[in-house]
């Protein structure tokens, strides 16, 4: 995994500092210290933020001891496969980093205007748009299959043919379903990867409604079947019946 600068550079900034804020922004998570550094972790695929125990000792990249009033407590980043990212950034890197030319306004704070905007300009398919995290921050795969199809919209229609109820639709669709999969601590899938903070499993992947159910029954208009198409190397899943693809013009 990809840890920048040094450890040791990082040991020499960050010693004894307070960490003032935690917040998330798009996929990552920021640790603001009083310095005015910044830790941005990204866990991508299979990397976890711990408080409790690592699920082992393997695989264990970084550990941060915090000294609080009630004593030392341990967090931990742990990556099975490594592809995650830490970095601490001073406020000019941060700018340039987490600003708008990387990184696209965050799906939950995004106005139904920005996205009609959004959509207007882009002539890839919505699935795809959905991904890029220059146009909107913070969908992952799973749930732009789930906004989509909460939505009724045909992952195969390109963003600018959307119409604008259309695009009402997703823009609810998309804050539902972001907020609800953080109020279930996110999807814990069948090669149980992901965890929450304190080691346990997510709740939200009871709530799918296509992702992962190829060939299966379609639990929203109970006539179709779900498919998996794959869009920009990642599967899409889907209900060709209740999820029409516009005729074209
Ligand atoms: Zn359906």
């Amino acid at each position: 995994m990809s840890i920048e600068p040094s450890l040791e550079d990082i040991d020499l900034r960050v010693r004894g500092q307070k960490i003032v804020s935690v917040r998330r922004r798009a996929k990552r998570v920021l640790m603001e210290l009083e310095s005015e550094d910044t830790f941005v972790i990204e866990p991508r695929m299979t990397g976890l933020m711990l408080l409790d125990e690592p699920p082992s000792e393997a695989h264990l990249r970084v550990e941060w001891r915090l000294k609080g009033a009630s004593g030392t407590k341990r967090l931990w980043f742990w990556d099975r496969r490594g592809l995650g990212t830490i970095r601490l950034l001073d406020p000019e890197q941060r700018k340039e980093v987490l600003g708008p030319t990387r990184l696209g306004p965050d799906a939950l704070e995004i106005s139904e205007e920005e996205w009609q905007a959004i959509c207007a300009r882009t002539t890839s398919v919505i699935k795809v748009a959905l991904l890029d995290q220059k146009k909107v921050s913070g969908i992952g795969n799973l749930y732009a299959s789930e906004i989509l199809h909460q939505s009724r919209i045909s992952p195969e229609t390109r963003a600018c043919d959307l119409k604008r109820p259309q695009i009402q639709r997703m823009a609810e669709a998309t804050t539902e379903i972001l907020n609800t999969a953080i109020r279930y601590e996110g999807s814990t899938l069948s090669d149980g990867t992901y965890r929450n903070a304190l080691n346990k499993s997510g709740g939200y992947q009871n709530a799918h409604r296509v992702y992962d159910r190829e060939g299966q029954a379609c639990l929203t208009c109970e006539r179709g079947t779900i498919v998996r198409i794959v869009q920009g190397q990642r599967s899409t899943f889907f209900c060709r019946v209740c999820q029409r693809k516009p005729r074209r013009k």
